[in-house]
């Protein structure tokens, strides 16, 4: 397996006047109202920008652009390589791709890093606890590689893909973020007791490259304990590294412990690109109606700034805000009675530039070292492979035992022998005594007679061209073993696999 170990601090681009250009979305709903306010205090804190106002989002598509995002707006991204995006709607009825997607893989923001930190008098169960931790989440694999299939009328499919160079970069840049922010702990949360294949591939790089980071603590737990931890006691963490899905559930549970979503800012962050952001959405019943709380997208400001390397801004800011909350200054999502409207709550923020409140603690941070791994498609490599059997999957309304007793009819001769059929991941031939509520769709694993036969594609159709006489098939999975480890797992109650 390959590594290694390179970073890069991420440098910025300037315009004819030396100001740092950064690319400005407004965004959807609350979108314009939330980036004005922020923009409004970084202007404050004396930090003069290049801003490049762009659209993308809800009044693109409707323009009849069906990716979202404009090619002007891409091609401001590709120049400044940095941009602060108000949230995005997906119109629900244009049968478009979410334009936030579309970003995250057309400059393969790989890390999605989701920050909360307490704030004093925003009252929560959790208040006084002291909760100050990043969500490290991967943003382009997974579920959310949106690979999806109706592969019977009644069965639909979607590929859990992972790969070895997703999981390494986001966990080192993990290791990275706890290095920079003087943090001594990465806690991996993983589901690798069920998906042994996929999330353990997540838990097996945090491993190897955990040993990177002797100083930082670094401990897995499963991610349904870590929800649990979560709450129970969410101090214990500082920094949690996760997959796609994962990630995307956990970090808006840590906005809930902090106060809620109008508290909580990101980072989309890539080799060479960050994309600053709320963890929010365009809120459409607060929408032009300055009722929004921009401390989110506030907050997504002073990373902006820290990745800008206007460190003393970012505290200043980050400072602001904290004792606009210190001194009882909220918006209507925090308090009913006496609240302030987007811009008055801005205006107080203002107010306050570079007055911490009482015992506030900025944190030191160091610029971001962003991880640099081979851009080669095959990451990993290996010394030898054969393919050492083929799961076929049926739809069929016969039984377990008629649909068995035919494969095996099929493969009394040949190189490939059925040993078991499987509904929805549980055996169900030859039978082992559970009884499942079978659907029309059957996983049938064919494995090789012999330890070290390498399954030809000639052989594969053979069987198949037998298989699609009797049976509706849709699709074919071929079983690997890689340097002698079989790459596949098996069924619930199938036994090992001899020969593999
Ligand atoms: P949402 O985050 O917009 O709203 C959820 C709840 O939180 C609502 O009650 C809302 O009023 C409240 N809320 C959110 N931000 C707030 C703020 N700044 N101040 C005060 N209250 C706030 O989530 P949703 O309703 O599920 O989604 C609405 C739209 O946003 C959808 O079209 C969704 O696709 C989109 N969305 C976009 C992004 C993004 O662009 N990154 C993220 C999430 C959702």
């Amino acid at each position: 397996m390959s590594s290694q170990r390179e970073t890069h601090v991420v440098t910025f681009r300037v315009d004819a006047r030396g100001r740092k250009r950064v690319t400005l979305i407004p965004g959807d709903g609350i979108g314009p109202e939330v980036t004005r306010a922020a923009r409004r205090l970084v202007e404050a804190a004396g930090v003069d920008l290049a801003w490049e106002e762009h659209a993308a989002g809800a009044q693109v598509f409707k323009a009849g652009d069906p990716t979202g995002v404009p090619a002007e707006t891409i091609r401001s991204l590709e120049e400044t390589r940095v941009a602060l995006k108000g949230p995005l709607e997906t119109p629900v009825g244009y049968g478009e791709k979410s334009a936030n997607v579309t970003l995250r893989k057309l400059f393969e923001t790989y890390a999605n890093v989701r920050p909360v930190r307490e704030f004093t008098n925003v009252r929560t169960p959790f208040s006084g606890r002291g909760v100050d931790l990043v969500v490290v989440r991967e943003n382009v694999e997974d579920l959310y590689a949106g690979i999806e299939h109706q592969q019977t009328p009644g069965v639909a499919q979607c590929l859990k893909l992972m790969s070895r160079k997703g999981c390494e970069k986001v966990v080192r840049l993990a290791f990275e973020l706890a290095v920079a922010e003087g943090r001594r702990s990465v806690h991996c949360a993983t589901k690798a007791n069920i998906m042994k294949l996929t999330e353990g591939l997540l838990k097996r790089t945090f491993e190897d490259v955990a040993k990177e980071y002797p100083t930082i603590r670094a401990q897995h737990l499963l991610v349904d304990n870590a929800a649990h931890q979560l709450v129970r006691a969410p101090e214990q963490f500082e920094v949690i590294v996760t997959s796609n899905m994962n990630g995307d559930i956990l970090s808006d549970l840590t906005s809930g412990l902090i106060g809620g979503l109008g508290f909580a800012p990101g980072a989309n962050l890539g080799a060479d690109m960050a994309i600053f952001e709320a963890v929010h959405g365009t809120a459409p019943s607060l929408a032009g109606r300055d009722l929004a709380n921009p401390t989110a997208v506030m907050l997504s400001a002073v990373m902006l700034l820290r990745h800008l390397d206007e460190h003393t801004a970012a505290a200043q800011v980050e400072a602001a805000v904290h004792a606009a909350y210190a001194r009882g200054h909220f918006t209507g999502d925090v308090a009913s009675a006496g609240a302030l409207g987007t811009t008055a709550f801005t205006d107080r923020v203002i107010s306050l530039l570079a007055q911490a409140p009482d015992g506030w603690k900025p944190r030191q941070v160091a610029p971001l070292k962003i991880p640099q791994l081979s851009t080669r498609a095959d990451f990993v490599r290996v010394e030898s492979r054969r393919v050492g059997g083929l799961d076929v999957f049926l739809e069929t309304s016969a039984t377990a035992q008629t649909v068995g007793r035919a494969l095996e009819e099929f493969t009394r001769d040949g190189p490939l022998r059925l040993k078991m059929i499987s509904n929805r991941g549980t055996q169900v031939f030859p039978t082992t005594g559970t009884a499942p509520d079978c659907v029309d769709h059957w996983r049938c694993r064919f494995v090789t007679r012999s330890d070290s036969h390498d399954l030809t594609d000639a052989e594969v159709w053979t069987l198949v061209d037998r298989i699609q006489r009797h049976f509706r098939w849709m699709h074919l999975e071929k079983l690997q073993v890689f340097d002698g480890a079989i790459g596949w797992t098996r069924a619930q109650g199938e036994g090992e696999v001899p020969g593999a």
